[in-house]
């Protein structure tokens, strides 16, 4: 087996804007299948990839995902987006 990248799962609350991770260490496959599962039920999700295994065997338990999901949820609410913006219309 080969390491391949692997892929978390976050379920988006759009309400509270909170991450919270229901699957790990998926395939690109099957996390896109996970996605598509949710939005059938009008499921916000997010994948998220993983640049290493995680190694708790649970999600629910998974520090790194915690963690993750944590820093997505800080992100939704303050709007902020890590990328450099300079000013839109400094006009030359
Ligand atoms: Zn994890």
């Amino acid at each position: 087996m080969t390491e391949e990248n692997l892929r978390a799962v976050l379920r988006v609350d759009e309400k509270t804007k909170t991450f919270t991770p229901i699957a790990h260490n998926l395939s690109a496959e099957k996390a896109e299948a996970k996605v598509n599962e949710l939005k059938t039920e009008d499921v916000q999700a997010q994948v998220l990839e993983q640049t290493s295994r995680h190694k708790g065997r649970s999600v629910k338990s998974c520090e790194l995902c915690k963690n993750a999901a944590e820093n997505l949820s800080q992100k939704a609410t303050t709007g902020l987006v890590e990328e450099e913006d300079p000013e839109p219309e400094s006009g030359q």
